[in-house]
């Protein structure tokens, strides 16, 4: 049986952290702010958003929301971030996702001073992760990351196969793996025979969205799992992308859902707020 890696509690212990972080900046007259986003009316980032700023209160970073309409024109958005941009008493900037239709999301990630980009979605934090220099990295890798250290789980030499190619979880996974020197195969869906591919893995991270996906017999027994996917099934229940209950009878580490990568998405991104915090106060 697998060894349960316990997001709760490794957000917990890294909120406990930066608490006293946020306690010695303020001594220096410093409060780290986050201002949050959010266009329209999207059920599920309302729930994002109101965690966040449960986050932020918890570890006595400052919160802001703008909740725009969702017939807000392009201009205004990017009028918005730029007086975020210019505002010194704001430290990071986070865009929810997903916008209208009608608005240029790309173009609005481009306009966010990337000083502020504590989600690390801008071209540039994302270049600078790719030539693997310190940057924002984008919250659900980074926190999946700190799950592999909390763990002692040393990726140097390992196959690591990932499926999902995201720009927010897949894309800069890869690019974290093979900055700890890892060896390392990303999946989507137009991959051929997956099972062929998830079988030689050491270690597998499941991000697709797609419940119970990964089964026992596409996993080599010692395997460790990382599951992403949060998937609500018609009763209400939330899953994860991987069969738990028999995939956690081969595997030798892996995340439950909820409890696992979730929480600690959101302890990055207040990691990412002071960091953020700190550099524009050096
Ligand atoms: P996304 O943008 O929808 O991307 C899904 C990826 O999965 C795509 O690359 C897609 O391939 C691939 N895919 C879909 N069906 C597949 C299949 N049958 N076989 C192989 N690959 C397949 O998803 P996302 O935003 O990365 O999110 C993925 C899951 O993680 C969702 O359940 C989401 O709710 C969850 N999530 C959790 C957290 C957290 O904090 N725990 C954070 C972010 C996301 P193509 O590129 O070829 O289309």
């Amino acid at each position: 049986m697998a060894i349960i890696i316990d997001g709760k509690e490794v957000a917990k212990k890294t909120r406990e952290k930066l608490k006293n972080e946020v306690e010695e900046l303020k001594e220096h007259g410093i409060i780290p702010k986050l201002t949050v986003i959010m266009v329209g009316d999207n059920p599920a980032s309302k729930v994002y958003v109101r965690n966040k700023s449960k986050a932020c209160n918890e570890v006595g970073v400052e919160y802001e929301e703008f909740f725009l309409d969702s017939s807000i024109s392009q201009k205004e958005l990017l009028d918005l971030i730029k007086k975020l941009n210019d505002d010194k008493t704001v430290n990071g900037i986070l865009l929810q996702s997903p916008l209208p239709q009608h608005l240029d999301i790309n173009e609005a990630f481009r306009t966010i001073d990337y000083r502020k980009d504590v989600d690390g979605f801008h071209p540039m934090n994302v270049g600078k992760l790719v030539l693997g220099q310190d940057t924002f990295v984008s919250c659900t890798p980074y926190g999946i990351m700190r799950l592999f250290e909390e763990y002692n789980i040393d990726l140097c030499g390992k196959n690591v196969v990932i499926l999902g190619r995201s720009n927010i979880v897949g894309k800069p996974l890869v690019q974290c793996c093979l900055n700890n020197n890892a060896t390392v195969t990303i999946c989507h869906s137009k991959t051929k025979d997956i099972k062929e591919v998830t079988k030689n893995a050491d270690v597998l991270v499941v991000a697709i969205g797609k419940p119970h996906f990964l089964e026992a017999d596409m996993v080599k027994d010692g395997a460790i799992i990382i599951d992403v996917g949060i998937n609500r099934l018609d009763t209400g229940k939330i899953v994860g992308d991987v069969d738990f209950e028999n995939v956690s009878k081969k595997a030798s580490y892996i995340t439950p859902v909820p409890g696992g990568v979730g929480p600690m998405t959101i302890a990055m991104l207040l990691n990412n707020v002071i960091k953020a915090t700190r550099q524009q106060n050096m």
